[in-house]
């Protein structure tokens, strides 16, 4: 089972999600983009929101994504931490120095290229690292665990603040790229645009190409990539802030913040189902006895005693029935271990379709013994369903290595809880014991109730079927 979510393959149904939010982004951006010089409303808490809503939702992705290397180790996930985390920092950064939001002129010392500055690096700086990340896809499993995807991380949240650190205090040694007036129009023609656009484009051409979008993770950063170049085209077209590019490019870029963390967070959860799935499964196959299909001895030694306990508590009377076939190292003698593993085989299927409630279960108790234990059942009813499965057996009609010719058939010993109640599930498991080898000892092929056996107290207290328990 895969617990990686690079692992998993892009489906058809992702495909398909992905091309619409792919095709609708980009008709989005084709219908505002006569209007992208247009002012529109200065709705101030817009930015704050915008802002917080990139923070917290790259941060998460960060997180996210750096689970998945700590799960799988490798360094392509470290190194995608790393894109999404930078981002989360310079967008928080950014929040803070905007002009208007905490202060009027932005906090940190920041003058007025400070925040269009940092929207540069942001910009182009995720292209870049999510570019950088290609590289990390080759590096080997054991080199990544050995590389140490933290510093990764550390690099690239280092570096957002370093880059923050520049556009506020070293703003000075930065080439002026907005007008007074808040007009972007002098960014638009400048270098670091083009260079912020190339790398928008570079990076989803490369990632494409690279990728061929064959992993659900390769698919959905497809999206936030495109989504990211939406998000600096519009914006470099809008000129200005509160224009309606402007904000056309700020729901781009919730796009583009979002994408990956909403297939993440889908995922997970598809992935934790999956899990608990595997876990029943695994579970249910540890319980089950590899030759036979039926519950095996370690189911048996855990459930018997709690049902024993569960009955003694509830005043409900309990059977436990010891099925032992007969003359089986004869048979194995005689038709081989293989005809002999495929007797069991079919002993046990016949035992457990004999078997009709919920609660009665059948086990390999060892060898070519079984057990059955009958909760809520009284005595009476457990000698009716020991005979149905001595019947069921012989029903089956395989042909045992008797001269005679008759079929293979269990002998069965029986015990209730009713109306004696032994002490504990070992000692009414020795009763049935002691009940089995009386049938054995009156020829085979028959149910015998240690009930009817007038010594069955003294010889559970002697321990006649001590060899039972551990000896
Ligand atoms: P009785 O009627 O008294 O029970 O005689 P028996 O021959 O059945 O009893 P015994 O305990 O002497 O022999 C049991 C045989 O069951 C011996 C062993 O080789 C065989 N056996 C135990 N487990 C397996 C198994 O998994 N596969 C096969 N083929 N044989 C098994
Ligand atoms: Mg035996
Ligand atoms: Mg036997």
């Amino acid at each position: 089972m895969q617990t990686t979510l690079i692992h998993l393959p892009s489906t058809p149904r992702h495909q398909v999600i992905a091309a619409i939010v792919a095709v609708l982004s980009i008709a989005a951006a084709v219908l505002v983009w006569p209007y992208a010089k247009d002012p529109g409303p200065v709705i101030a808490p817009f930015l704050p929101v915008f802002a917080t809503w990139v923070t917290l939702t790259e941060g998460l992705t960060a997180l996210l994504l750096w689970t998945q290397y700590a799960v799988s180790g490798r360094l392509l996930f470290a190194a995608l931490s790393g894109a999404y985390a930078f981002t989360s920092v310079i967008a928080g950064i950014q929040l803070l120095v905007f002009p208007g939001v905490f202060s009027p002129a932005g906090l940190l010392g920041a003058g007025p290229q400070t925040a269009v500055w940092i929207w540069v690096f942001w910009h182009g700086g995720f292209p870049a690292l999510v570019t950088a990340s290609l590289l990390a896809r080759s590096v080997p499993l054991n080199l990544g665990r050995r590389a140490k995807g933290r510093f990764a991380v550390i690099g690239a949240v280092a570096l957002a603040v370093a880059l923050c650190a520049l556009a506020t205090a070293g703003q000075s040694h930065l080439p002026p790229v907005v007008a007074q007036s808040g007009s972007y129009t002098q960014l638009s023609s400048s270098p670091a645009a083009i260079i912020v656009e190339a790398l928008c484009l570079a990076a989803l051409g490369l990632h494409v190409s690279t990728t061929r979008l064959r992993s659900l993770m390769d698919l959905w950063l497809a999206v936030a990539l495109l989504s990211a170049l939406i998000d600096v085209t519009l914006t470099l077209s809008a000129g200005a802030r509160y224009s309606v590019g402007w904000y056309a490019a700020r729901v781009a870029s919730m796009v583009s913040s979002s994408a990956v963390l909403g297939m993440l967070i889908y995922e997970t959860t598809g992935l934790y189902r999956r899990l608990s799935e595997a876990h029943r499964t695994l579970i249910e196959t540890a319980a089950r006895d590899g030759l036979t299909g039926v519950f095996n001895r370690a189911y048996f030694d855990d459930r018997f005693p709690r049902d024993f306990v569960f009955a003694s508590a509830s005043g409900q009377p309990l059977c436990v029935l010891l099925i032992d076939v007969d003359h089986f190292k004869q048979y194995n003698d005689t038709f081989g271990h293989l005809a002999g593993d495929d007797c069991l085989r079919q002993v046990a299927g016949a035992l457990s379709k004999a078997l009709r409630r919920q609660s009665d279960f059948v086990a390999r108790y060892g060898g070519e013994e079984f057990v059955v234990v009958l909760p809520a059942c009284e005595a009476a009813a457990g000698l009716r369903v020991g005979e149905s499965l001595r019947s069921a057996v012989e029903q089956l009609g395989i042909p045992s290595a008797a001269s005679s010719g008759a079929p293979v058939t269990v002998s069965v010993g029986l015990a209730c809880t009713f109306p004696t109640p032994p002490g504990s599930a070992p000692a009414l498991l020795g009763l049935a014991d002691v009940a089995l080898y009386r049938a054995k000892a009156r020829g085979r092929n028959r149910v015998v109730d240690a009930a009817e056996l007038a010594d069955h107290e003294t010889m559970a207290k002697t321990g006649t079927a001590k060899h039972r328990f551990g000896h």
